[in-house]
């Protein structure tokens, strides 16, 4: 049986990532995935780098995500220079529209929550967001910018992820499938594939909305991980020339400029299970806020429609740390949020296996919210 530090299950940007930071400690890590790397939710992420809350369920999130907007800049440096490879990474701030007749009013409690909360934001009248974005359409009432947000093409990121992984010494196994644990008593000693056992000291679980279904053969992951898929239809349009400089955003969807000259427009939110359709309702819906927010985008090429599954969890909040089995470790749960999280939770899980704590307070986050409850309801029963 081969002998790694840590195991990692899942290589989409959460598990490539903590790849990439646990390898700088001269680590022996290996990662698996059960198809090629990098193809999940992370491949069809917009891409922005957004700590502001979209609800209020969003809240204990926001420190997290403002610390992981703080390291992205070293991130993403670091994974650029190692593997050679760009990440189309710009601080390029974000213009949020309001549309009801109370848009003003809607704008300014907005932007008073955001600073409430250490997220930048200032009120901006719309003649003033036209000056610099001439393409808002009519229906637009009032503006907030945001400036300290940006964005990252999650395709080029995860590609560079996995290279600058790969060039620091991780093993990647692709199309290996993660059947289950191997747990001795009270410890996890490694992992189980169809036709193999891994032997490490830690094992990462960053299988995203999959996370809950391995090992379906007992509870063990959906005790610890309970995620679930929540769908995401995407279009990319382009335009005969680009005319958007910064993301431009509403409470009914969102676009997003690539320097190739693509606008992506997000997005749905659906629960459909495992299913990636691409529907004529979801991509209805993603055009017309498309249309409403940017007019002249009707003249666009359609380029490209995809879906992606984010993975969710029962309280919208992401599942970080240890459990109560020694050397398993969760990082799961990032729903709209995992391109945004992946530099903080590379960090805190190279904390978590060198130092046994991390410098950030992640109590809010811990599997063990699940797994007690779940102990609890099967008592009572
Ligand atoms: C439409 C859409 C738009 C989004 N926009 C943004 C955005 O603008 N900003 C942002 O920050 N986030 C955004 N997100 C969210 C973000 O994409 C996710 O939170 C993030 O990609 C989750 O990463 P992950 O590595 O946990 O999961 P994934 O990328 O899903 O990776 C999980 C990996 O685990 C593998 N796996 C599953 N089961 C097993 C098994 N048994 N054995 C081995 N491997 C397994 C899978 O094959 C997969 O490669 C968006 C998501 C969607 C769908």
């Amino acid at each position: 049986m081969k002998s790694f530090d840590v195991a990692i299950i899942g290589a989409g940007v959460i598990g490539a990532s903590a790849a990439f930071e646990l390898a700088s400690e001269k680590l022996r890590v290996v990662i698996l995935d059960r198809q090629q790397p990098g193809l999940e939710a992370s491949w069809a992420a917009a891409g922005m780098l957004s700590p502001a809350p979209d609800s209020p369920r969003d809240l204990p999130l926001v420190p997290l995500g403002i610390e992981s907007l703080k390291l992205y800049p070293d991130f993403v440096a670091a994974v650029e220079e190692t593997s050679g490879r760009p990440t189309s990474y710009a601080e390029s701030g974000a213009l949020e529209v309001f549309y009801s007749p109370y848009g003003e009013a809607e704008r300014d409690r907005r932007v008073t929550e955001c600073n409430s909360l250490g997220v930048a934001a200032e009120p901006m009248s719309i003649d003033a967001a036209r000056n610099w974005e001439p393409s808002i359409g009519p229906a637009a009432r009032a503006a907030a910018w945001l400036p300290d947000e940006g964005t990252v093409e999650p395709r080029l990121l995860m590609d560079a992820v996995i290279t600058a992984a790969q060039a620091r010494g991780v093993e990647f196994r692709a199309d290996c499938e993660v059947t289950g644990l191997v747990i001795d008593g009270a410890r996890c000693r490694g992992l189980k594939t169809a036709s193999d056992s891994i032997s490490a000291a830690h094992v990462v679980v960053a299988a995203g909305s999959f996370s809950s279904r391995i090992g379906r053969e007992n509870d063990l992951f959906s005790r610890y991980a309970p995620t679930r898929p929540v769908r995401g239809q995407m279009i990319a349009l382009r335009p005969d020339e680009m005319f958007l400089k910064r993301v431009l955003r509403s409470g009914r969807g969102y676009l997003v400029p690539r320097r190739d000259g693509r606008i992506v427009a997000g997005s749905t939110s659906e629960e459909a299970g495992y299913e990636k359709r691409v529907t004529p309702a979801g991509i209805r819906r993603i055009l017309d806020n498309a249309l409403d927010t940017c007019p002249v985008l009707a003249g666009a090429e359609v380029l490209e429609t995809w879906s992606g599954l984010r993975p969710g969890t029962p309280d919208d909040l992401p599942i970080l740390g240890p459990t109560d089995i020694d050397g398993l470790l969760i990082a799961t749960g990032h729903y709209r949020n995992g391109i945004l999280l992946s530099a903080v939770t590379a960090k805190l899980i190279r904390e978590w296996v060198t130092a046994g704590r991390t410098s950030f307070d992640t109590r809010a986050f811990s599997p063990m919210r699940f797994a007690e409850r779940k102990q609890v309801v099967r008592h009572a029963s």
